[in-house]
């Protein structure tokens, strides 16, 4: 483990089959060695096409992707093999991306296998045995099938294939949004005590601000394809800046700080990645929004203590009256 010094990414338009979507635009961040960072959105902002460009699932069609300062935008799969062993994936629904007709050792054992050849087998089977007691399964477990575990228990199973190859970053996208929430709770604590004992990072992709709150350093607060609002995650909860932010936070009283009282309702629908609004992207939902907000496109501002937010807002507090 701690393979991973930083990783940073640059995102551009990820060319998803023929058709060019501005999905991801000028999404630029990195990621520490054992830095927990969350990027949270409604679906269809951009958060799963961030990940799976950085995976290589998606090809960027501009922007860079370095993991140890490494460029691997260009790697063809015979390149990629080995920066597998660095950053693995973890899906929502682990039933989808587990081989029905694979038992959950061999499961467990492909991605390494992939990395150190056949002739290791012996190693690898004593490996993934202890990965599977890691997260919390047994050997006998390990002759079964997937769809013969609970929801809980396949993501323990996603989770063990991850870390097979000592990876310095997991990107687990959604990783606990199919679960129960005493389930959620279960594999977010597992997740944390990995990351402490492997010095994982993780980024994690969630549309849901209350589980963020659990487990990022970092927030990225993303909105159709744009990062709106970065901060640590204290402060993002205590001081948010951006009213896209404020609105999620309003919609959960649960985490949302005693002294903010505002209610920002968000109201209309998400506008098409196609057909992007003038100036800020949120402006066709924005409370705040005046003429200024349609012509000019905000940009992320520096705003002290690690904060940075993308509105108008920044420059004319007056106008922020909610
Ligand atoms: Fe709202 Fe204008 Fe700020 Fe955009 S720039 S979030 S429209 S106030
Ligand atoms: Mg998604």
């Amino acid at each position: 483990p701690g393979l991973l010094d930083r990783l940073s990414f640059e995102g551009g338009r990820p060319r998803l089959k023929d058709l060019v979507v501005h999905a991801v635009n000028g999404v630029s961040f990195s990621i520490a060695k054992g830095e927990v960072l969350a990027l949270v959105g409604e679906s269809g902002c951009g958060k799963s096409t961030v990940a799976k460009t950085i995976a290589r699932i998606y090809d960027p069609s501009s922007g860079r992707i370095r993991i140890e300062g490494e460029d691997i935008t260009d790697y063809d799969h015979a390149k990629l093999l080995p920066v597998r062993a660095k950053m693995q994936m973890i899906f929502q629904d682990p039933f989808a991306s587990l081989n029905p007709r694979q038992k959950v050792r061999d499961i467990v054992a492909e991605p390494l296998l992939q990395q150190v050849g056949d002739g290791a087998r012996a190693e690898v089977a004593d490996k993934t045995e202890a990965l599977l007691a890691r997260v919390g399964l047994n050997a006998e477990h390990g002759g079964r099938y997937p769809h013969q575990f609970s929801g809980g228990q396949r993501q323990r199973i996603g989770i063990a294939r991850a870390l097979s190859v000592n990876p310095g970053l997991i990107i687990a996208d959604e990783p606990v949004s199919a679960l129960d929430v005493s389930i959620q709770a279960q594999i977010l604590n597992l997740m944390m005590d990995l990351r402490d004992e492997f010095g994982l990072a993780y980024l994690f992709i969630s549309h849901d601000l209350s589980v963020v709150h659990h487990i990022a350093d970092r927030i990225g607060v993303m909105y159709l394809g744009f990062m709106v609002e970065t901060a640590p995650r204290d402060q993002l909860f205590a001081r948010p800046r951006h009213p896209y932010t404020r609105a999620l936070l309003s919609a959960a009283p649960s985490i949302r700080p005693s002294r903010m009282t505002e209610e920002i309702e968000l109201t209309g629908e998400v506008p098409s990645a196609l057909s992007l609004p003038t100036g800020c992207c949120f402006r066709t939902r924005c409370p705040f929004a005046w003429d200024r907000c349609a012509v000019e496109r905000p940009v992320l501002q520096d705003i002290g203590d690690g904060q940075s937010a993308a509105c108008h807002l920044i420059d004319e507090p007056e106008r922020d009256n909610q």
